[in-house]
């Protein structure tokens, strides 16, 4: 993601929001050793905010008209070719085709344009549903509790806590004024109306046993009081990206349903915009346009499938229970995180991360050329 927000512009921005490299995951020192250095770029702690502002930077600088509105309905016309958007104050707008990114609980499917096949996930042990919360707390009252003030020295830091049912993330932001939470846990009791949307609530609310909780883990949710919460229900996967008369295309959280907390969201988010990018510079003509889509399908699905099973399988390593087999797991990776580099077991780090480093060397606009060289100068261009 870092190399296509350069290739756009972003470095300057980028570099002014957060000028230093980070140097831990988890508790490990990153220094970026050589075997590393080809797969990876910087990693970087960027609010979501500030990438967003960037990207509407960009958007103005291009002229492009911005309008606000719910979207009630989306239809294609008769004709098959064109697609009308309706949003709630009855406004009609006419599109060639619609990029549709509404998020982790997509209406797609309500809006009558579904079409896509929905497979269900073999649920191997993947919870029906989690509680996601969030919070900030001011670094300074963080650090008045002795056994946090150890934790949260630096903001190059990115804590990770893996306990029985939930993982919980945390780093220093805002110039080191606030450190940042995101907790993920499982849940099992009854959902009520409204529970799936973002609200502040005291924790109360979710009838949560803080003992449960690793006592640092429960200091920092005591500290909080009220956060801000909702409950993700399980998504299936998607077996397909664009609906069926193929002038609608998914994308976000909306392609793939990821928890938040997991490492590859906006990744993927950035990705898959770089892909439409570099397969729409191609267009000729407007024929072209279901078969682009169809190729950004064929392009993006295994990857967005890929990614949502190892991120699924990542977290159920994470957060598994209290056990023979979570003891093994600490043991292995406390020995990858110990020491520096120069002393790691380098075949084991591979065995633990190796597939998460092979995941950030994924390079959308090469994968487009590729698509282009093998499949594009023969099928797409017959469009014409
Ligand atoms: C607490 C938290 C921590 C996270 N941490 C990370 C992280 O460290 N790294 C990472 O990569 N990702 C992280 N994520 C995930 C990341 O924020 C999301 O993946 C990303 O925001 C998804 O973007 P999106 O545009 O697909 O969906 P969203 O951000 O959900 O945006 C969807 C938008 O569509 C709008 N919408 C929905 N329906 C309609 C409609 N009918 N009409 C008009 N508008 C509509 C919604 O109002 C919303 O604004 C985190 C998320 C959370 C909540």
């Amino acid at each position: 993601m870092t190399r296509i927000l350069y290739k756009w512009g972003a470095k300057p921005f980028l570099d002014q929001l957060s000028g230093c490299r980070e140097e831990i995951i988890g508790i490990m020192d990153y220094v970026e050793p050589e075997f590393i250095r080809d797969q990876a770029a910087e990693f970087r702690f960027l609010r979501t905010q500030a990438l967003k502002n960037i990207l509407q930077l960009f958007v103005n600088n291009e002229a492009i008209t911005v309008v606000s509105g719910t979207v009630s309905s989306i239809t294609i016309a008769s004709d098959n070719m064109t697609t009308q958007v309706t949003v709630g104050d009855g406004r009609i707008f006419n599109a060639d085709f619609v990029v549709c990114a509404d998020g982790y609980d997509s209406a797609l499917n309500d809006m009558g344009v579904t079409g896509s096949e929905r497979e269900e996930y073999d649920t191997l042990g993947w919870p029906a549903s989690h509680l996601a919360m969030t919070f900030a707390l001011p670094t300074k009252t963080v650090r008045r509790d002795e056994a946090l003030c150890n934790i949260f020295r630096s903001s190059k830091h990115w804590n990770v806590w893996a306990g029985p049912g939930y993982i919980l993330h945390a780093n220093i932001s805002d110039e080191s004024e606030l450190v940042c939470v995101t907790i993920t846990a499982n849940y099992n009791r009854e959902i009520f109306e409204g529970d799936q949307t973002w609200q502040l609530r005291p924790l109360e609310y979710w009838n949560i046993d803080l003992g449960l909780f690793e006592p640092r883990v429960k200091k920092l949710l005591e500290l909080a009081g009220s956060v801000s919460s909702r409950i993700f229900v399980r998504k299936p996967m998607l077996d397909e990206l664009v609906c069926t008369n193929s002038r609608v295309v998914l994308v976000g959280d909306a392609a793939h349903p990821i928890l938040p907390g997991g490492n590859q969201h906006i990744g993927l988010d950035i990705e898959e915009a770089e892909t439409l990018r570099c397969l729409f510079s191609r267009i000729e003509h407007r024929n072209q346009i279901p078969d682009f889509l169809v190729a950004y399908e064929d392009i993006r699905l295994p990857r967005t499938s890929h990614i949502v099973e190892y991120e699924r399988g990542m977290h159920l390593m994470l957060q598994m229970p209290d056990g023979p087999q979570q003891e093994a797991r600490d043991v292995t990776l406390k020995k990858v995180m110990a020491g520096d580099w120069d002393h790691m077991d380098e075949e084991l780090f591979r065995a633990i991360f190796g597939e998460e480093f092979q995941q950030y060397s994924c390079d959308a606009t090469e994968e487009v050329e590729d698509w282009w060289t093998k499949w594009g100068g023969s099928d797409l261009e017959e469009c014409n």
